[in-house]
């Protein structure tokens, strides 16, 4: 039998950083400038590594975590800019389906769509999605948040009563930083609820290799003028405990896989 090992991704320092000190029996490789660390999160043997960023990052670095380190399943974590009006910084937005805003083959093929492959979204494996769903909204709930992170740090970002949302993220190589931008996308896509710039690469990937896949993406930021400051101030104050704690949450009793 194949044996269970978990992937698990970000794309920047600060959304591995506060889990990967929990690793045991840690050994490090060095492929194509990222760090796979290989080890123990309680009795799960897990690789993790930041991608860097963009899709091209992203699928590079998956694909090595799925040829050279024989994972079998993925979990990406990180952060993301809001797009939907009811998602807020401090929320968390767990993917049911990912795609390509910037994909466009037109008039070849429809907006969105991936050539040959003839898809536009990407699913994500639902028993995995309803499970961090549940342990994600343990995490985050007010009660436990305010355990996590001061009252002073949470009231800095204007989070006060975070929740968890299941649906579509859309992905593309740039960094939202303007109202124009977070405009154009709601009227185009009025459904996606947050963008990042690495998660439907990920995804598509793990379609045509045909493994289980999670996305779970923090709100750092609206994703329009304040971005820049808001997402910078995010990962180098909240997101690490983000990270920490909800993979902790998700890995620690074994009970997620
Ligand atoms: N700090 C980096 C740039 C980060 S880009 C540097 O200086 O090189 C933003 C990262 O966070 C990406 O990995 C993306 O997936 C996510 N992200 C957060 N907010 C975003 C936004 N508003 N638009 C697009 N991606 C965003």
């Amino acid at each position: 039998m194949l044996q269970q090992r978990i992937g698990i991704l970000g794309a920047i320092p600060q959304e591995i950083n506060g889990f990967l000190t929990l690793l045991q029996e840690v050994t490090e490789t060095s492929i194509g400038g990222r760090i796979y660390y290989q080890g123990m999160l309680g009795n799960q043997s897990v690789v993790v590594v930041y991608s860097r960023i963009g899709k091209v990052a992203a699928a590079a670095t998956v694909t090595t975590l799925l040829l050279e380190f024989g994972v079998t399943e993925i979990i990406f974590i990180g952060v993301a800019g809001a797009i939907h009006p009811n998602v807020k910084v401090g929320d968390v937005v767990i993917a049911s389906e990912l795609m390509q805003y910037d994909m466009d083959a037109s008039p070849l093929r429809p907006k969105y769509e991936i050539p040959l492959l003839e898809k536009s979204y990407f699913e994500t494996d639902s028993i995995r999605t309803q499970k961090a769903m549940e342990k994600v909204n343990q995490v985050i709930n007010s009660t436990n948040i305010t355990t996590l992170i001061s009252l002073q740090e949470l009231q800095k970002f204007d989070i006060s009563a975070p929740t968890v949302h299941l649906g579509t993220i859309a992905s593309g190589d740039q960094f939202f930083s303007t109202n124009k931008q977070k405009e154009q996308i709601q009227r185009a896509l009025p459904h996606v609820l947050c963008v990042e710039m690495e998660g439907a690469a990920i995804a598509q990937v793990c379609y045509e290799f045909d493994i289980p896949f999670i996305v779970i993406r923090t709100i750092s930021d609206n994703a329009n003028q304040e971005a820049t400051f808001s997402f910078q101030a995010f990962i180098e104050q909240i997101s690490l405990v983000y990270g920490k704690e909800i993979i902790t949450r998700l890995l620690g009793n074994n009970t997620l896989y």
